[in-house]
């Protein structure tokens, strides 16, 4: 990365300039102010980087950030407050380049418009340079004058909204307040590992992180080393940019984007189209509804990234994004397969760190484990239960030449449990419980959505079956008949929103009555609504789902043997297609800790 202070000296922008940048109130709430002061620390080309806020039980009173970067010279700190005045570009073609992550000269000018600004600065490269300070309240200069101070700058903000009453009125409670100061921090802190920051909250301390070379630190720090230790490296090389970063494994998931942070040549941005290509990276790893966490890195050439899109920065215009999009959604896809993904229990470990005095949703330990619902179901054994079983398993078996490369040891089932789960034991000594449903669900996915395969296996219906469906299901129907043709489904309009079954794909076993078959279509015409899937992809997954034993099967060892043998085949046993997991790992170290026998 080149040196974010290339240019030392201030000007003040002319009017042509000015008028070409993405104008707009960047000072509307206290952590506005805080992100100005501390992206100006960064592209001051600091290496530690001190937060203090000082707060009464209504609001915040003042802000703080110091900093070691290069300071300024008493010509330039008076300059620094005159709107537009900027060290950061020249001219608007200079955005086409531009590296920092401030370029408009507004935020100084700004803020002392609207509160009591005491700038401290010393220049740290010229020994002899004298340091300077300056108040400054409502835009009127108060004081300027030589100070002694250390090489750096130290900005204090106070009165924030004084003469503004209308916006001090529209400020949020206290907690909200330092609420959105801590979100904002948790960004910039991650997006730039290098740097040691410090942010302190009426003397007491709340983020802290250390000057690294892996933003792994940043995150063991802010997240806890749980988290880390959840997350996959993911990196990636084009002609078009250069990812480096961490995505949790499937295990850990939200159910909103929160803690998708992705920045963009070390600005720390929100793009939904860059969100959405790391969920998809995923695939059926993940429930439709729930979102990774990531913490991704892009570098991509300055000319292709629009950052005067938006007065704050946050959002950005991306040229040639659906390429990039593409591009990232396969380095996650890569970065997850051939890992081994199955969830540990784990004993309960140290509490994650609690931040003192933050909004009720803030103090909350961070939910990032995944919710497991376990679903009911009462077993019931019969013997025509299990010949049906047998015949439905041996039916839809995995080709045994895919077992090249199986990410999953050899499993030994030694019972079954509940109608739903199969115990096994790994070579490695460990015990796995398995999803009988979740994992048939994985291998008839699988067997119905190769593409090698050619004709797909599909079997005649000794007694066709008719189906009758409203109109508006029927038009459903009509469209996607070609799809579900090429899928194993031969069924032909019959009439008036009446159709004819003949012949069904072999993976969803022996048909023993129609209900089955009624269940496929009513899940294939209701429209999944924010799944974006193509029709094949669709059916792929009704077919496993509708296919696979449920729970509450009760399978003898040997069937379940099959299914845990046959687990191994698929090229993901980790999910079922919807992103639930197939199983789970208890460590017999685990159990130790659990049994407090270490
Ligand atoms: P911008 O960051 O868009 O240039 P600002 O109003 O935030 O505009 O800052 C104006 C100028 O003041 C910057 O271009 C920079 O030269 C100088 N400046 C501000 N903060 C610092 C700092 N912490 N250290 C050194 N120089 C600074
Ligand atoms: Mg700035």
């Amino acid at each position: 990365m080149k040196p974010r202070s290339a240019h030392t000296i201030i000007r003040v922008l002319d009017q042509a300039t000015v008028n070409k940048i993405a104008a707009g109130e960047v000072v509307e709430r206290p952590a506005s102010a805080v992100k100005e002061l501390v992206e100006n620390a960064i592209d001051a080309g600091a290496r530690t980087i001190r937060i203090e806020i000082l707060a009464t039980k209504l609001d915040i009173t003042s802000v703080r950030v110091t900093d070691d970067g290069i300071g300024m010279s008493p010509d330039d700190a008076l300059l620094a407050f005159t709107p537009h005045a900027t060290s950061k570009i020249a001219a608007i073609t200079d955005l086409d380049t531009v590296r920092t992550l401030g370029f408009r000269g507004e935020a100084l000018a700004s803020i002392a418009a609207v509160a009591r600004v005491t700038l401290i600065t010393r220049p740290r490269d010229d020994e002899l340079a004298p340091g300077t300070k300056i108040v400054i309240a409502g835009g009127e200069i108060l004081e300027n004058g030589p100070a002694g101070a250390p090489a750096g700058t130290s900005i204090l903000v106070e009165d924030l909204f004084y003469n503004t009453p209308a916006r001090k009125k529209f400020q949020k409670s206290r907690q909200t307040e330092l609420a959105h100061v801590h979100d904002l921090l948790e960004g910039i802190f991650l997006s730039h590992p290098g740097i040691a920051f410090r942010f302190t909250y009426n003397g007491a301390e709340q983020l802290v992180t250390d000057r690294s070379t892996s933003p792994l630190d940043t995150i063991a720090r802010i997240y806890g080393a749980g988290l880390a230790r959840d997350l996959v490296f993911v990196s990636g090389q084009s002609p078009l940019l250069a990812i480096t970063g961490h995505i949790s494994r499937p295990s850990v998931s939200r159910k909103d984007n929160a803690r998708i942070f992705i920045a963009i040549n070390g600005r720390y941005v929100t793009s939904p189209a860059i969100t959405n290509a790391i969920k998809e990276g995923y695939g059926t790893l993940l429930p439709k509804d729930r979102f990774p966490v990531a913490f991704l890195n892009l570098e991509i050439d300055t000319s292709l990234v629009d950052v005067n899109v938006h007065p704050t920065k946050k959002l950005v215009r991306i040229s040639r994004e659906p390429e990039m999009a593409r591009f990232i959604r396969d380095a996650v896809h890569d970065a997850l397969s051939g890992q081994d993904l199955i969830p540990d229990i784990r004993p309960p470990g140290p509490a994650q760190p609690i931040m003192a005095d933050l909004s009720p949703a803030q103090k909350t330990p961070r939910p990032y484990l995944m919710d497991t619902v376990l679903p009911g179901g009462v077993a019931e054994s019969t013997h025509a239960g299990t010949v049906n079983t047998d015949q439905r398993l041996r039916q839809t078996e995995l080709a045994p030449d895919t077992a090249a490369g199986s990410t999953l040891p050899p499993l030994h089932v030694i019972g079954e449990f509940g109608g739903i789960y199969i115990l096994a034991t790994s070579e490695s000594g460990e015990l796995l419980v398995i999803d009988q449903h979740a994992a048939h669900e994985r291998i008839l996915y699988e067997i119905a959505g190769r593409k090698d395969t050619g004709e797909k296996r599909v079997q005649e219906l000794i007694a066709p079956v008719i189906l009758h469906r409203s109109p508006r299901e029927s038009a459903i129907l009509l469209e996607i008949l070609p799809a579900l043709r090429d899928e194993g489904f031969h069924i032909e309009e019959f009439g008036r929103d009446t159709f004819i079954v003949r012949a069904i794909p072999v993976v969803l076993g022996k048909l023993e009555d129609t209900s089955l078959l009624e269940d496929i279509i009513s899940d294939l015409v209701s429209a999944e609504r924010g799944q974006r899937v193509d029709n094949r992809e669709r059916i792929t997954r009704v077919v496993a789902c509708r296919g696979a034993i449920k729970a509450g099967t009760v399978c003898t060892q040997e069937q379940c043997q099959r299914v845990a043998d046959q687990l191994r085949l698929t090229k993901n046993p980790f999910t079922c297609p919807h992103g639930r997991p197939t199983m789970i790992r208890l460590s017999k170290a685990d159990l130790d800790a659990l049994f407090k026998r270490t």
